[in-house]
């Protein structure tokens, strides 16, 4: 823990000057979830440090650092699948109810890093076989592939479960010949199976099973019967006791796909696993009982071993909505869409500049982690921060301008850097006496305008860096400022002025408003200029 303390604490004091405690633990807990536990010794941990870094000088610093991400190197984890023989065939199995979110990333990403690491081959495919409760959205499709684009993975093959019906009818009916499926018409099949007792449809004879499965399509009416996989009856685990395989939905709501007889989820993904040659499985483990299930079917047909599972824990965020509840909220007509950027859907993470790369190395850091793990959206930020940090250039907003005039104030013609560590040119300003400050300025306190001036109670004192006083950003109220509004994450709207060379960036351009928060360009007309709050 120390070393992961000291290692965030130093990086932070030679980039940012100040160490931002928040941003540091943000850090160590994505690298290391489990000192969540324990915050309070964390954060005692994290001021010691900062104590100890104060007194190093920059070059120290730097020189530990060094040898820091040498060792990071080094130690990085490599993140593996276990019994690779052959070529490796992965499968992304979301349901295309929603555009993906950044839970669903995460099994996007390690499949697609898998399946990169041993060249293999990665599948998408919708299982859009619910009708009923998680129906599919036809637009859905598109904005998955979208998303996943985005992303920058490579999908080599797209395959929908809803265009698949004949293929799963075939392989039910084997099962039925081989007399290893029967259909069952049992109002009370929980109770019976609950005490391992056999329902009385299970031995009935190989006629009577063709003609029920025959009225599933017909005379059956959704809840009448469904067709049942026969497992062993004493399995430790009742779900798996004779499983459901197929079930009959009346009114099915299915934008793509119009049946009766509709396969469940567990017959469906066994069937295409092995059509498709998956060999490795990447599954939450709240679905363990999944392979259990499935293994009759891959036994039943001789299909040798199934599919190497690897489970992973959930990403639970405590602050983003499922897709059910942003469905529910959509409804209700109380978010503004998909990308709504107060959700955490890939889409609204775009729009407020979040880059691919961050999604990923923000995935990648968390490995494959059997238990649950708690996160917050800033863990992400912290990983975008990285990246955008570097690329976006900095510029003056005002929000809530206040005017203040310096009294003695000579008009200066200045430039400042558009990056402070990179050499990409400058932002020009013409200041008189007047400008206008975000904060309230106090009496009796002396004040630094960034790059220019310290003045106090209104009058200029000298232009000499003073690291007494407080340093705030500024704007020369001129007529060339521009009217800036930036959409904020709960959805607000902050309003203010912004320094004339902004006019020059185009839409989709992350900028870090000085003293104030990263924001993304996202449109732009002759007097306002739209962005989207990124993060802090
Ligand atoms: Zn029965």
């Amino acid at each position: 823990m120390d070393e992961i303390v000291k290692k965030y604490v130093l990086y932070n004091s030679v980039k940012y000057e100040k160490v931002d405690a928040n941003s540091v633990i943000g850090k160590i807990i994505a690298e290391n979830p489990e000192l969540k536990k324990d915050i309070k010794n964390l954060i005692k941990k994290i001021n010691e440090a900062i104590k100890e870094v104060s007194k190093l000088s920059l070059e120290q610093k730097n020189k530990i650092l060094d040898d820091y991400s040498f060792k990071k190197k080094e130690e990085k984890r490599e993140l593996e699948l276990n019994n690779v023989h052959g070529k490796v065939v992965m499968r992304f199995a979301p349901n295309p109810n929603g555009p993906l979110h950044i839970g669903h990333a995460r099994q996007v990403v390690l499949n697609s890093y898998f399946s990169d690491k041993y060249h293999g081959e990665l599948i998408l495919r919708f299982d859009d076989t619910d009708a009923k409760i998680k129906v599919p959205l036809k637009e859905a499709y598109k904005w998955i592939e979208d998303d996943i684009k985005w992303l920058g993975i490579k999908i080599d093959k797209i395959v929908k479960q809803s265009s698949r019906f004949d293929v799963y009818y075939k392989y039910a009916e084997e099962l039925i010949t081989q007399r290893n499926a029967y259909v069952c018409t049992c109002k009370n099949f929980k109770e019976l199976v609950d005490k391992s007792i056999e329902c009385p449809c299970r031995n009935l004879s190989f006629n009577e099973q063709l003609k029920r499965w025959k009225f599933m399509f017909s005379k059956y009416k959704e809840g009448d019967a469904v067709l049942r996989i026969k497992t062993d009856i004493n399995d430790k685990n009742p779900a798996v006791r004779d499983w459901p395989a197929f079930r009959i939905i009346d009114k099915g709501k299915h934008p793509l796909k119009k049946a009766k007889v509709w396969p469940l989820l567990n017959f469906a993904s066994a069937i295409d696993d092995h059509e498709f040659k998956v060999t490795h499985i990447l599954r939450g483990i709240d679905l363990r009982i999944s392979d259990d299930r499935q293994g009759y079917i891959y036994k039943y047909f001789n299909w040798g071993k199934y599919p190497e599972t690897t489970y992973t824990g959930k990403l639970l965020f405590e602050d983003l909505k499922s897709t059910s509840q942003i469905k529910k909220l959509l409804d209700e007509k109380k978010l503004t869409g998909w990308d709504d950027v107060r959700l955490g859907t890939i889409m609204a993470l775009r729009k407020r500049g979040f880059k691919p790369e961050a999604i990923k190395n923000f995935i990648l850091s968390m490995g494959l982690n059997r238990n649950d793990v708690h996160v917050e959206i800033s863990n992400l930020e912290s990983f975008n921060k990285d990246i955008i940090d570097k690329e976006s250039n900095r510029y003056f907003v005002v929000f809530n301008p206040k005017k203040v005039i310096i009294e003695n104030a000579s008009k200066f013609d200045i430039k400042i850097p558009l990056h402070p560590d990179f050499e990409r040119g400058f932002r020009n300003f013409k200041t008189s006496g007047e400008f206008y400050v975000q904060d309230d300025i106090e009496k009796n306190k002396l004040y630094r305008f960034m790059h220019l001036f310290n003045f106090k109670d209104n009058k200029f004192v000298n232009k000499e860096l003073d690291k007494n006083a407080k340093l705030i950003h500024w704007l020369p109220a001129s007529k060339d400022l521009v009217n800036v509004e930036v959409l904020m994450n709960d959805n607000s709207t902050k309003k203010g002025v912004g320094e004339s060379s902004l006019k020059k960036i185009k839409t989709g351009t992350v900028i870090q408003m000085e003293r104030n928060f990263f924001a993304i360009l996202e449109k732009k007309s002759k007097n306002k200029m739209v962005f989207v709050y990124a993060h802090r």
